[in-house]
Formats: structure tokens, C-alpha cells, sequence
């Protein structure tokens, strides 16, 4: 069923040109879809993992055939150059696929759990790991593709069933998704794309689910981690970020400048692993800035389908307009402007000039608020407990990059920063290893996705405890009293008293008691 009475356009954000229009779903529909999910789960569930990996397996060789017009979707929604819509989303997406069809066969297997109390010996736990049922994925615009493939894919290889409702900005790429999973045999009540604007997105919360997956604003997690509370549902909340990059002094200068433009200017800064705050040593801080603005100055703007292009438009001028203000406010306080600074209407509505800031300080908007735009804003440090210091210093604690010619020195360092990922070396490149997990502390959220961390998000753990002497009651069944008291003083003796004389006083007095009334 789709919604056939209202309708949202879709368009490309580099000429505002209509790409698509989409069904607003009610909350009818929407309940009506989470319940032919509903339905359809079980069975899904009583499927075999080996089936359930043949249908992954298909849609990666889809995906693999229509790359270009799943890049070229992307694209058109996105604002993103191709190159980037390539990498960043269907490449990130067919090595996921690599992971879950190497990892899922034996994480889905039951896991022994061994027993460290004597007491317990001649019992057998085992770990089942069940799906949830219905898991809600609300996904944003910045990455369309591969945000709610990554989550739907795990969720459904885990035996769930998916409903996910795409950003109102982007949501063509989620139907691509939907129709690569049908293609490859998925039945189709199992992932539905319930398309709409934040109204939908509220509905569904509203809906029969049994997990919601997030990822957005902290605005918006905040009313998603509400709602879910109120209906005590779990709930997974990747949010947003203010990364740092910490340069140490020993760096390479060539280098990290290039990380820095290339991290901070990629996806047109609409990362939430971006780097939204520069922190350099003060002995290579104007050469760094000098490398970091003659490289800006040689990127070319424009529209994401013209293969050449570095940087694309924003998603919109509502985003153009914070970005312009972060901007203002810090140039307004005396922030030193290198590179950029103003919107480029000769482009289109939305494109912003990449943009370095120097002699930024901490209290300025710039260096506390997600900007989500092309700006680099950079201040210097002296010492690496400054720098730490300075890192910590946000409401924020997604991820964080660290540079340095010394990487004992920077995985020293990583530990106290306060991210959920940190990079020595390199950024943003952590989103591409399949196996880590993704999502932050603090303000950037709870729980993961991606990796096996992901993957648990999808499941809850099942214990169950087989006893292997069924024919014997309990010694610690009724029949309390002074013997029972003693039986366990000495059991509590044997086990943890200090010297080998009071171990073996205390397994008398546990042996002695074995005469105790017994009422069962
Ligand atoms: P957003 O919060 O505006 O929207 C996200 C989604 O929530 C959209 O689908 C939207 O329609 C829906 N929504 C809006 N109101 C809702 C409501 N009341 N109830 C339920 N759903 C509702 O975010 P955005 O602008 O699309 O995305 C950008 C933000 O996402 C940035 O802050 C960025 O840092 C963050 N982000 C985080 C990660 C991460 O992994 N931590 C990844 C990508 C983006």
C-alpha cells in the first residue's frame, strides 16, 4: 500500500531542480506498514541464516551492477560529488556486506557461556541472540545511502524486520535501497520505506516497533530518546559532532594540511565526522595554516555530477544560513579569515566558498556548535594537556583525530580523549572499516552501529541455563537454618579465606553441615 493523497518534491540541491516527489505516509500508513512488518517477521526470523546470507549475497552483486545509478541518485539528492557518493556510500556498503557474510553465520550461533562458581559447574549456559521483532530507522540526508543500508542490512541479517523512514531531503536513495533488496528475494513486507517529513518520523515512534534506530540532530534525538522513554523502547541515538584534530608538533605538515582540508571540506563539511575544530602546535601553526589555505584555494566548486568537482552545494539555505552565522560570529570576535568566508550564488542557492578561519577561540559559536558546512576554524596550543584540555572542552564526543610523526605518542593521547572513535593518523576513513564500531559519547548519542557492536544492537541476549544433574535437589533449596548458615560460611571459607588452614576449616564445617533438615 502507499500513500496516494499528499506528496513531498524532492530536489537536487545544486539548482533546485525537482528530482522526485515522494508519499507523505500518515499515521495510518505508517501503522499499517509497521504491521505487515509485524506479521512478516516471525517467519523471517524461522529462516536460516544461509538463506538469509543468499539474498545478502545477491544484493551486494546488485549493488556492485548499479553502481552508477545508485551514485548517480545519490548525487542528485545528495549534492555530493560522484567520486564521493561512490566511495563514501556504495563502496562502504558492499564491504558491510563483506563483514556481516563472514561474521553473522557464527554470531548468530549460540554462544557458551562457562560458569566460574563451583557451585554452578554442573550447570550449562548457553547465549541466544534474538531479534527484536520491528526495528524504526530514521535516517538524515547528509549520508542517504549508506546510513540506512548499513542499519537496515544489519538489522534485517539479524532476523528482524525493518521500517525505516528516510530524511524528507533525501529519500529516493532509500527507495533504490528498497528495490536492490527486493530484487535480490526479499519478501517485501519485511523492509518497508515509509517516506515523509518529521511528522512521519513521529508517527512511527508512535507505531507497534520494537527498537528505534536514530540518527540526526541532537534536537531531534532529544524528542526521539522522549518519545521512545515514555514507551520504555530501546533506542540507539547517533547524533551529531564537533570533532577535533589535535596536530602535534612533530606532524607532517604536508600531510596533516591536506587531512585537514580534505576532512574538513569533504561532503561539503556535512560530515558528522568532519573536523569542526582544528587544534595545532604553535611551532608549526603558521605553516600549517599557509599549506591548508594554498590547498583550499586550488579546490573546484560546483555541482556534485560533474566529475571533477572537490565540493559540492549544501543540502539547503536553511544550512547555508547557520553556516554563514558561525562564520559571522566568528569573524564579528576577531577570528582571522584565510580562505573563503561567503556563499557563491553564481553557483546556486546553497554553495559556500571552503572556508579557514584562524585565531579562533572557545567561547566562539564556531568551536561549540555543529556548523555542518566547508569550514576549517583553527586555533594554536602549546602543550598536549592543552590540547587534550581543549578537545574535552564540547558537549560533544563523537569521534577525534590526532596527528603525529610518533604513533605510540598518539595512541597514548587518543586515551584521553573523549570521543567514541579516535584516529591517529588519518579521518573520517573509520566510517569505511566495516568492523569498527560507529557512534559517540556525551552529546553525539548512545549506542553503535556498524561492526559487531551494530550488530548487538539488533539482538537482546537470551540466557539460557540447562541444568546437568536433574535428578538432584538443590543444596540451597529450603531447609534454612543453623547447618544451612554454616554450609555456606564454610563454602564461603573454602573458597575465599586467606591461608590454606582456614580453607580447610571452612571445608569441614561446609561437609558437616550436608546432615541439615531438609523441608524440600
Ligand atoms: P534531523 O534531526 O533534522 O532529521 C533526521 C531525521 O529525523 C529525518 O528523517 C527527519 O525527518 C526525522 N525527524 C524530524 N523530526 C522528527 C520527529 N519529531 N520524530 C521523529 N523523526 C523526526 O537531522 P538531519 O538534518 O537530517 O541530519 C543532520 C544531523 O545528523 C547532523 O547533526 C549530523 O551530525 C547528524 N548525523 C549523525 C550521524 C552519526 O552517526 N552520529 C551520522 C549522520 C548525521
Amino acid at each position: 500500500m502507499s500513500a496516494t493523497h499528499a506528496t513531498i518534491p524532492v530536489h537536487n540541491p545544486a539548482n533546485r531542480e525537482t528530482v522526485g516527489e515522494i508519499d507523505r505516509f500518515n499515521e495510518a500508513e505508517t501503522a499499517s506498514a509497521v504491521e505487515r512488518a509485524r506479521t512478516a517477521q516471525p517467519r523471517w526470523a524461522a529462516t536460516s541464516v544461509s538463506e538469509r546470507m543468499k539474498i545478502l549475497r545477491k544484493f551486494q552483486r546488485l549493488l556492485c551492477e548499479k553502481k552508477d545509478l545508485v551514485a548517480a541518485t545519490i548525487t542528485g539528492e545528495a549534492g555530493k560529488p560522484s567520486s564521493e557518493a561512490v566511495a563514501t556510500e556504495i563502496l562502504v556498503v558492499l564491504d558491510t556486506v563483506n563483514f556481516f557474510l563472514e561474521t553473522v553465520p557464527a554470531f548468530l550461533q549460540p554462544e557458551d557461556v562457562p560458569h566460574g562458581s563451583v557451585a554452578m559447574k554442573m550447570k550449562r549456559g548457553r547465549l541466544l541472540r534474538e531479534p527484536y521483532g520491528v526495528v524504526a530507522i530514521i535516517s538524515p540526508w547528509n549520508y542517504p545511502f549508506s546510513i540506512p543500508a548499513i542499519q537496515t542490512l544489519s538489522a534485517l541479517v539479524t532476523g528482524n524486520a525493518v521500517v525505516l523512514k528516510p530524511s524528507e531531503f533525501t529519500p529516493i536513495s532509500s527507495l533504490e535501497l528498497q528495490r536492490l533488496l527486493f530484487a535480490a528475494g526479499l519478501d517485501r513486507d519485511l523492509f518497508q520505506v515509509v517516506t515523509g517529513d518529521g511528522a512521519t518520523g513521529a508517527a512511527l515512534l508512535q507505531s507497534q516497533i520494537d527498537k528505534v534506530v536514530f540518527t540526526g540532530s541532537v534536537a531531534t534525538g532529544k524528542k526521539v530518546a522522549l518519545a521512545a522513554a515514555a514507551r520504555l523502547l530501546p533506542v540507539v541515538l547517533e547524533l551529531g559532532g564537533k570533532d577535533p584534530m589535535i596536530v602535534l608538533e612533530d606532524a607532517d605538515v604536508d600531510i596533516a594540511s591536506s587531512a585537514a582540508v580534505w576532512g574538513a571540506f569533504m561532503n561539503a563539511g556535512q560530515t558528522c565526522l568532519s573536523i569542526e575544530r582544528c587544534y595545532v602546535h604553535q611551532k608549526i601553526y603558521e605553516p600549517f595554516l599557509k599549506a591548508c589555505t594554498e590547498k583550499a584555494g586550488r579546490l573546484k566548486v560546483g555541482n556534485g555530477a560533474d566529475s571533477s568537482t572537490d565540493v559540492g552545494p549544501l543540502i539547503h539555505q536553511q544550512q547555508l544560513k547557520t553556516v554563514q552565522s558561525h562564520v559571522q560570529d566568528a569573524l564579528a570576535q576577531g577570528a582571522r579569515l584565510l580562505a573563503g568566508g561567503e556563499p557563491l550564488p553564481q553557483l546556486g542557492p546553497s554553495f559556500y566558498a571552503p572556508t579557514i578561519l584562524a585565531d579562533v577561540r572557545h567561547s566562539m559559536t564556531i568551536m561549540r556548535e555543529e556548523t555542518f558546512g566547508p569550514v576549517l576554524p583553527v586555533r594554536s596550543f602549546t602543550t598536549e594537556d592543552e590540547a587534550v584540555d581543549l578537545a574535552n572542552d564540547s558537549e560533544f564526543g563523537l569521534a577525534a583525530s590526532i596527528w603525529t610523526g610518533n604513533r605510540d605518542r598518539g595512541e597514548k593521547l587518543a586515551r584521553r580523549v573523549q570521543a567514541g572513535t579516535v584516529m591517529v593518523n588519518d579521518v573520517i576513513a573509520c566510517f569505511g572499516i566495516s568492523e569498527a564500531p560507529h557512534g559517540g559519547i556525551k552529546g553525539s548519542g548512545m549506542g553503535r552501529t556498524h561492526g559487531r557492536f551494530g550488530l548487538e544492537e539488533m539482538v537482546w541476549p537470551k540466557y539460557v541455563d540447562s541444568d546437568l544433574m536433574p535428578k538432584m535437589k538443590k543444596l540451597w533449596w529450603y531447609g534454612y537454618g543453623e547447618s544451612f548458615l554454616g554450609q555456606m560460611y564454610g563454602f564461603i571459607e573454602v573458597l575465599f579465606a586467606k591461608g590454606l588452614i582456614k580453607r580447610t576449616q571452612g571445608a569441614i564445617k561446609s561437609i558437616q553441615s550436608y546432615t541439615r533438615r531438609k523441608v524440600l
